[in-house]
C-alpha cells in the first residue's frame, strides 16, 4: 500500500484525544493518510506504541521524552502554539529511564526515538536545564544508536546546541527527522550535511518565515506533520488540529515550491519511508 501521505508527527495519544483517539485514527486511514504517533513522556510513548500495533500498516510510534517535560512546567498552548482550543497544562517532570524507554524503543512498530532535543524557549535557559535536557538528549541519542532507529527531533531556540550534540553523539550513523523546522536555511543546511531530514507544520500555512527554507531546501529532505493537536493550518484555524489536515500542509509546499502537487506528494512520503523505515 501507498498512502497519499504520512503525517510524520502527530500526537492523537495525548490527552486532548483521551476521547476520541481511536475514532480519529480510523478517519485518518480512510482519508488515506498515514501517521506516526509521537510520545512526550513514558504513558504517552507506551500509547503511541499500544495504538500502533492495533493496525497492521499505517500507525506507527516514536518514543522519547520531551525536553520540556524535566521539570515542572506551566506550559500554555494558545500563546506558545498558537492553538485555540487546547487547554494549557502544568507538565510533570520525569527522568529519562533507560530500560523502560528501550522496552518499547524495540517494539517493531516504533520507528524512531523521540521525541526528544533541547528547548530553551521561555526561561529554560538556566544552567542547570539547558544541562539536564542536554544529558538527557545525549542519553535519547545512544539510545537510538543501540537500537538503530532513527531519531525525532525536538529543537526551540537552540540549534547551535543540538548540532553539536548530533556531531558528538555521532548521530549522523542513524540519522532522523528536525521536527516543526523553524530555523534559517543556513541552520538546515547543517541539518542536511548530517543527514536529517527536516518536517514542516501548519505553520507554514499562515507564517511566511518558512518560504525562504522551503524554496531552498530539496524536496527530497522535506516531510510533513500536523503535530496535533497544535498549530491548525489554514483553513481550519480556530480549531483542534488532527492528522487529515496535513493534506494543507503538502499542498502549501507544493505551492511554494512551485511543483505539482502529485509528484509532491508522492516524493514526501517516499521520503518518510526511506527515513522511518516503513
Ligand atoms: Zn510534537
Amino acid at each position: 500500500m501507498h498512502p497519499k501521505l504520512i503525517d510524520i508527527h502527530t500526537h492523537v495519544n495525548f490527552n486532548a484525544f483521551k476521547e476520541d483517539g481511536p475514532e480519529i485514527i480510523d478517519r485518518t486511514l480512510k482519508g488515506d493518510v498515514w501517521m506516526i504517533l509521537v510520545g512526550s513522556q513514558i504513558d504517552t510513548s507506551r500509547r503511541a506504541v499500544s495504538y500502533a500495533e492495533k493496525y497492521p500498516e499505517g500507525v506507527y510510534a516514536a518514543v522519547g521524552l520531551h525536553p520540556i517535560h524535566l521539570f515542572e512546567d506551566h506550559f500554555d498552548v494558545a500563546e506558545a502554539e498558537q492553538t485555540a482550543g487546547v487547554p494549557s497544562y502544568t507538565t510533570r517532570p520525569e527522568v529519562f529511564d533507560h530500560d523502560a524507554y528501550k522496552e518499547i524503543a524495540m517494539h517493531p512498530k516504533t520507528v524512531a526515538i523521540g521525541e526528544c532535543g533541547l528547548d530553551y524557549f521561555r526561561g529554560r535557559d538556566t544552567d542547570e536545564v539547558k544541562k539536564a535536557q542536554q544529558d538527557t538528549f545525549r542519553e535519547q541519542v545512544a539510545l537510538a544508536r543501540e537500537v538503530k532507529k532513527p531519531l525525532m527531533i525536538h529543537c526551540r531556540n537552540a540549534y547551535e546546541d543540538v548540532i553539536t550534540i548530533l556531531k558528538e553523539e555521532k548521530a549522523d550513523e542513524i540519522g532522523g527527522d528536525i521536527h516543526f523546522f523553524a530555523g534559517s536555511w543556513d541552520i538546515a543546511k547543517q541539518f542536511l550535511d548530517l543527514d536529517f531530514y527536516l518536517s514542516f507544520t501548519g505553520v507554514i500555512t499562515f507564517a511566511r518565515d518558512y518560504d525562504e527554507v522551503l524554496r531552498n531546501v530539496p524536496l527530497d529532505c522535506v516531510m510533513v506533520e500536523t503535530d496535533a493537536p497544535y498549530v491548525t493550518p489554514v483553513p481550519h484555524r480556530g480549531k483542534r488540529n488532527e492528522p487529515l489536515y496535513v493534506e494543507q500542509v503538502a499542498k502549501k509546499i507544493a505551492e511554494i515550491k512551485n511543483l505539482p502537487e502529485d509528484q509532491v506528494f508522492r516524493q514526501l512520503v517516499e521520503n518518510t519511508r526511506v527515513c522511518f523505515k516503513i
